[in-house]
């Protein structure tokens, strides 16, 4: 099957940063074969389809670079906490409640749907199971990314120690009964996580046409046993599977590093054998110059997620000084809970803006180009992908979005990168191709019935609505815990500042 996109406007976003005023781009099967103004095809045999792109801008999909699809229904949800105590109100220790698997659908189908029509034409959903993985919510997952038509990389994101070995201090924090309520809590054990990531990869890895993959994850270095975070090294490195892993995030995890490891969580994971390139680190906002130089020299890729982290008050990346020793740095939207959206154009805005306030140096300010990068290529770089994705050019996968030059975003015309960065919000997109096959056309989803999957979701929202309510009240009896545990960490010195004033207690 052969597609023609003609007469679009084209930027590439390749190496050598090609854009073109007019051109057309031919698609072979899932596959881009040439991009040239006047493409001679035969366009009069019935095998080709034609689409008429005069006006409209043709770039490549987003890749949302990091995700947690099981908040998809939290938008709104929790208010400006730290991460210690949003998590505890998010996924609340004690609560034992599963989810349906219908819930489990709808919930992944909306985040999908919401990407597509943005945009996004890949996600990297690092996607945790409350309070435990079943094979059935996992398919439910997959099901609905399957359906959506979205390439996506999916973990199984399941701590398995008991809740206060997670952060400092807690343990001895917290009175008697409810230590011993959460230690009664029930882990699932390194082999019973094993046996269903060998499951997972059997079932859906490589499906619809290798649209789906899947990956590894321990959530955070700290969340799993010692044996299971270098276990799922070990498979990761196997398999070639990105490894998902929260490093550094915020200040008290630094303090969690000196306090339980006696060392960085960046050194712990280089000593555990695990930072390598197939691992994805999330976050790394933490970090000293050792971290730095550890990071440099794995290949890992690095997740930003600028929105999430001054929702939480998690403090600044050192984007640049990533950037300076040629660490992969993709963007992401983190989840809904913690953007309060799924705009990843809104998380390319903030990227570009918010680095200009911790650095007086403006020569080192992040750039537009650099900004596109993070949202295409690096993303389907940190995924592992098989097949080259997230540029326009031969022989790469056919992930690619057109956007309406008419809109306001565009009006007028100065500068297309910086207004795609600046202004653009995804209201533009009106064509989206993921892996040569049309999901969006005229702003529509054309693979799921978009209206009757938005109603349903109101309809389970009431559902969700008390599920919300009872993780409140499980919250709720520990929340004065874990605020002495969060001051405790705040008043012990790290020697780093990462929060764009100066530390004050
Ligand atoms: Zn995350």
């Amino acid at each position: 099957m052969l597609t023609l996109i003609k007469d679009a406007r084209v930027l590439t976003l390749d190496e050598a940063d090609g854009e073109y005023s007019r051109a057309d781009i031919l698609i072979r099967g899932d596959t881009i074969e040439a991009i040239a103004p006047d493409l001679a095809v035969e366009v009069t045999t019935s095998g080709v389809r034609v689409i008429e792109a005069a006006g409209k801008l043709a770039m490549p999909g987003l890749v949302n670079g990091h995700f947690h699809s099981p908040a998809n229904f939290m938008k709104g949800a929790l208010d400006n906490w730290p991460l210690e105590l949003f998590m505890l109100y998010e996924v609340p220790p004690l609560m034992r409640e599963v989810v349906s698997a219908r819930f489990a659908y709808v919930r992944t189908m909306l985040g999908a749907m919401e990407m597509l029509r943005q945009g996004v034409t890949s996600v990297h959903d690092d996607c945790f199971f409350v309070p435990v993985v079943t094979q059935t919510e996992v398919d439910n997952v997959m099901q609905a990314y399957e359906d959506a038509g979205i390439r996506a990389t999916v973990t199984l994101d399941q701590p398995n120690v008991v809740e206060h070995a997670k952060y400092p201090f807690l343990k001895d924090l917290l009175p008697p009964h409810l230590r011993e309520r959460m230690e009664a809590v029930p882990l699932m054990s390194d082999g019973e996580l094993l046996a269903h990531y060998e499951g997972f990869l059997e079932r859906w890895h490589g499906r619809a046409r290798g649209r789906l993959r899947c990956a590894v994850s321990c959530s955070a270095p700290q969340r799993v046993t010692p044996s299971y975070f270098t276990a799922l090294g070990a498979l990761a490195r196997e398999r070639d599977l990105p490894y998902n892993m929260h490093i550094l995030e915020t200040r008290l995890q630094r303090v969690l590093g000196a306090v339980n490891y006696g060392k960085s969580l960046i050194r712990h994971a280089h000593e555990s054998g695990v930072l390598n390139e197939q691992a994805m680190v999330i976050h790394a906002i933490w970090i000293d110059e050792d971290d730095l130089a550890l990071l440099a020299d794995s290949g890992c890729s690095i997740a930003h997620n600028p929105v999430s982290n001054l929702k939480i008050g998690s403090g600044i990346m050192p984007f640049r000084r990533l950037r300076q020793r040629g660490i992969n740095v993709c963007l992401g939207n983190d989840e809904a809970a913690t953007d309060d959206g799924i705009n990843l154009w809104t998380v390319g805005k903030v990227a570009g803006l918010v680095h200009n306030v911790a650095d007086p140096d403006f020569d080192r300010w992040p750039l537009p180009l650099e900004i596109l990068t993070a949202l295409t290529s690096a993303g389907a770089r940190a995924m592992r992908l098989p097949r080259p994705t997230g540029r326009l050019a031969p022989g790469w996968q056919a992930d690619i979005i057109l956007l309406d030059l008419d809109s306001f975003a565009f009006t007028p015309l100065n500068d297309l990168k910086r207004q795609l960065v600046y202004c653009e919000n995804g209201s533009s997109v009106t064509t989206v191709m993921v892996g040569g096959r049309i999901v969006v056309e005229n702003r529509r989803l054309v693979t799921v019935d978009e209206d009757a999957l938005k109603q349903e979701a109101r309809l389970l929202a009431g559902e969700f609505a008390g599920y919300m309510a009872r993780c409140k009240s499980a919250a709720d009896e520990l929340e004065p815990h874990y605020r002495r545990m969060y001051r405790q960490a705040l008043a012990t010195p790290i020697g780093l500042n990462r929060w764009a004033g100066p530390m004050t207690p």
